[in-house]
């Protein structure tokens, strides 16, 4: 795209500060991390309550960007590129799509419903893909920032659009509207979800109905309550001949009438009646939800005018939608990231983003198939991906397919294989080791194979960890923040059992302040893994102190003793203003000073310029408990008043600090300069009503091993502690005490969770496994189990076994791999 600078003024309603000579646009970002920004991005610079990205204009200044779309200009970086001020940005960046997204004329199709957007979108692509150049939203771009970084990939080639529009409450749907413009509009399924930012059913449907505005059809599954408020919204925002195409189980006045639905062994078989006649339609899924998702589709090729036979034989192809990237561990220290399922321009974009974003290595590799569909000629197509790939600074590249192999002079550092077969044939000499993986390749090249070949294999439980749910919780208690409030995050054992070093590096892309551990090993591990934030360290040993000086971490003081050994130790290498943090203890009775060594320590440090007061600090007992509310409140005074006194005495005015995650939800007044927040970020709260608003972290998954009936009078495990009624079912699953699963969850007190349905644990948990009735389950060996995650919590699992969620995150043992993802 090119735009001078009067079209962006208009477009954009914006002042322009900087030279008006012509600029180039040809890439729109809002990601201050990504490697693709560059002399000719537009960079709108977004901000929310907790993130704002006129922070890091001058860090891109520096690598080149010229262009800024903002709210003010920040003072350092006047004069230096180009500004377009404007009151809001996301309203610009909205803005800009609505302009782009006019300058095209082909066929549009919007996507909303509460579930299944994503999936129908994916189908879609898939089932349209052999007869269009389509663009669509990558993965679940749909929200008022997500659409319009969709609609601005669009390019000359495309011939069909598909995006998806999500909304969470009134309002949000017209703006979203404006920049899609639906000429196809596609109602999914109309569920509960994000009911909270509607009043009613009606409401949620009226709002979501405002993508069609425009539209010349709406597809959508016939209902009474959908059919009402179709019918005012027709009065209102009348299209000519426009055409409403319904599909039901039940209603034979719907355009398709499903007559039968049968399930097979593997798939789901209906007949349909559309236009009198009566067809028959194989859909390869057996849950309700994938052949509704799948009908949906059926309907959007039916009004493209598809032939039944045509849409069969797609369908049939119909394969499950991986939503996320994942990023598994690899062999040989090997990180992998796998997108094994989609090839397009624009998806290659964000997962080389995903990759850039992985820190665990250094060397990086891509291994890419031929793009099927781009909108582009191969010669620009291979044109445009090399310069991708070069910009991300990819170290190697491996291309498998007839396409690329033959752009191959387009690529530095690239080796070729034909097809997937002969990668294979050559994997040992490709010698994958100590690098982050892209596997990225369409369908029809099945990465698959290269994924399970370059995946560890070791046992089959993990801890999975939403990193996205980590930035959300983190939001959450910023946003309860006063304005310049500083926030510490512990990370001590091992972030709360989630995974030390990975979210530490989360925390550090989000500009917390301070990270908190317990011990120095625990600290030297973050710095050694690269982490540049400040670190206290809670609990030092004398011992450590030599080591803490070295990884320049921070010790937290808590008596004379400890005061004149990290003293000594500091004037012998001559430190000067070592920062410290002085712990008070006032009430929690843990470690700290008490009001009586207050003279001492003021006399030990009156004049000192070895050390430096960083902070003073002291840590609540009771701050999740209405019952000692007053013990709290007294905590606080006194932290107030020894605080003071030493403020005073030695005249220095450190950071002060003494809220937890319940502190901060429940003594908003004593935030002081900086507060710490714990348990709150791994999604738990000791509030059930602020519960809600937390995300989970982890969820800890294994699969069965295998599966047999016992009959009536036989036991299971040791001790011979279950003893089955009548013929009984059991899977047995390989996670156990040794893993941080507590014995006393066994015996039918807890439970695993195996599709969707409770799983109880029957007979003694095992150092390595237990045995779970599945009785009542459809389930086989390989299939995956939930130990804890949304259903059960470990909010529940603790209540049961007396004892508090802390100590089941953090009991969960490190031979549990980890797995992060986004
Ligand atoms: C662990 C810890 C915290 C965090 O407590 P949460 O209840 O997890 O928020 C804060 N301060 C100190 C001194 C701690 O030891």
């Amino acid at each position: 795209m090119s735009l001078n600078s009067k079209n962006l003024i208009q477009i954009l309603h914006a002042e322009w500060i900087g030279s008006k000579a012509d600029v180039l646009i040809d890439n729109i970002s809002i990601d201050s991390r990504s490697l693709q920004n560059g002399a000719n991005t537009l960079f709108f610079a977004l901000s929310g309550v907790n993130n704002d990205a006129h922070l890091y204009i001058l860090d891109l200044i520096e690598k080149g960007v010229q262009n800024f779309v903002v709210r003010h200009v920040p003072e350092d970086c006047a004069g230096k590129a180009n500004f377009l001020v404007v009151n809001d940005t996301v309203t610009a960046l909205q803005q800009f799509a609505g302009y782009y997204r006019n300058l095209f004329h082909f066929p549009i199709i919007g996507l909303t419903g509460s579930n299944g957007k994503t999936i129908v979108k994916e189908w879609l692509n898939f089932l349209l893909s052999p007869d269009y150049n389509i663009i669509r939203s990558p993965k679940s771009y749909n929200s008022q920032v997500g659409v319009p970084l969709s609609v601005v990939a669009i390019n000359e080639k495309h011939n069909l659009g598909i995006f998806e529009a999500g909304i969470s409450t009134v309002d949000e749907m017209t703006k979203l509207e404006n920049m899609i413009k639906p000429n196809i509009g596609v109602l999914t399924n109309i569920g509960s979800a994000h009911d909270e930012g509607f009043l009613n059913l009606v409401q949620k449907i009226d709002e979501k109905l405002l993508l069609f505005k425009e539209s010349e059809v709406i597809i959508y599954q016939k209902n009474e309550v959908v059919d009402s408020c179709l019918s005012q919204f027709s009065a209102e925002y009348m299209v000519n001949s426009r055409v409403l195409f319904s599909w039901s189980f039940t209603d034979k006045k719907a355009t398709v009438f499903i007559l039968k639905k049968e399930n097979k062994s593997e798939s789901t078989v209906i007949q349909y009646q559309y236009k009198g006649e009566k067809f028959d339609l194989e859909i390869p899924f057996l849950d309700s939800a994938s052949v509704e998702n799948s009908i949906t589709c059926l309907l959007v090729l039916l009004y493209l005018k598809y032939d039944s036979a045509t849409i069969q034989g797609r369908m049939q192809l119909l394969y499950p939608v991986e939503m996320r990237l994942a990023v598994k561990n690899g062999v040989h220290n090997c990180s992998v990231i796998d997108d094994s399922y989609s090839s397009d321009f624009q998806s290659l974009k964000i997962a080389l983003d995903f990759l850039e974003s992985q820190k665990k290595n250094s060397k990086k590799t891509v291994i890419l198939s031929d793009i099927l569909q781009s909108g582009f000629s191969n010669e620009e197509l291979y044109t445009k991906v090399a310069h991708l790939i070069a910009a991300n600074k990819v170290s190697r590249i491996i291309g498998i397919g007839e396409t690329i192999s033959s752009f191959k002079e387009k690529f530095s550092n690239i080796t070729t294989f034909q097809n997937t077969a002969d990668f294979i044939t050559h994997f040992e000499s490709l010698a994958f080791a100590n690098e982050t993986i892209l596997i990225k390749g369409a369908r029809a090249f099945q990465f698959e194979e290269i994924v399970a070949l370059l995946e560890e294999k070791t046992h089959e439980t993990i801890l999975e960890i939403n990193l996205d749910s980590i930035s959300h919780n983190l939001n959450f208690f910023k946003s309860k923040l006063g304005q310049k409030i500083k926030i510490m995050v512990m990370v001590k054992a091992f972030g709360y059992g989630n995974g030390g070093l990975e979210i530490a590096k989360l925390l550090e892309h989000h500009k917390v302040d301070y990270l908190g551990v317990a011990f120095a090993d625990e600290g030297i591990s973050l710095k050694n893994g690269g982490i540049k934030l400040p670190i206290m360290v809670l609990n030092p040993e004398s011992t450590s102190f030599p080591s803490i000086i070295q990884y320049h971490l921070e010790p937290e003081i808590y008596s004379i003793k400890g005061l004149n050994s990290f003293l000594k130790i500091a004037q012998e290498k001559k430190l000067k203003e070592y920062p410290i943090h002085i712990k008070l203890d006032t009430g929690m009775h843990r470690l700290g000073f008490e009001e009586n060594n207050l003279d001492e320590l003021v006399a030990t440090l009156k004049g000192n310029t070895t050390v430096r007061i960083q902070s003073i600090l002291s840590h609540m007992a009771t701050s999740d408990e209405a019952k000692h509310y007053d013990f709290a409140n007294s905590q606080i005074q006194l932290f107030e008043k020894l605080s003071s006194k030493l403020m005073n005495e030695l005249n220095v005015k450190p950071i002060r600090h003494i809220l937890n995650t319940s502190g901060i939800s429940n003594f908003p007044d004593a935030q002081y300069d900086m507060v710490r927040l714990g348990i709150g970020l791994y999604g738990v709260s000791n509030d059930a009503a602020e519960q809600k608003y937390l995300e989970n972290v982890g969820t800890l998954k294994s699969v069965i091993s295998q599966v047999r009936s016992i009959p009536a009078g036989d036991s299971v495990g040791y001790g011979r502690r279950f003893m089955a009624q009548k013929i009984t079912k059991i899977a047995t699953i390989p996670i156990g005490y040794a893993d941080g699963i507590s014995r006393l969850w066994g015996n039918e007190v807890g439970y695993v969770m195996i599709k969707n349905q409770k799983a109880p644990i029957v007979g003694s948990i095992c150092m390595d496994m237990l045995m779970v009735n599945v009785t009542e389950i459809d389930c086989k060996e390989g299939d995956a189990v939930i130990i804890f995650g949304e259903n059960p919590t470990v909010i529940e699992i603790a209540k049961a076994l007396k004892t508090i969620p802390y100590e089941i995150l953090t009991s969960i043992s490190q031979r549990v791999k980890r797995v992060f993802f986004r």
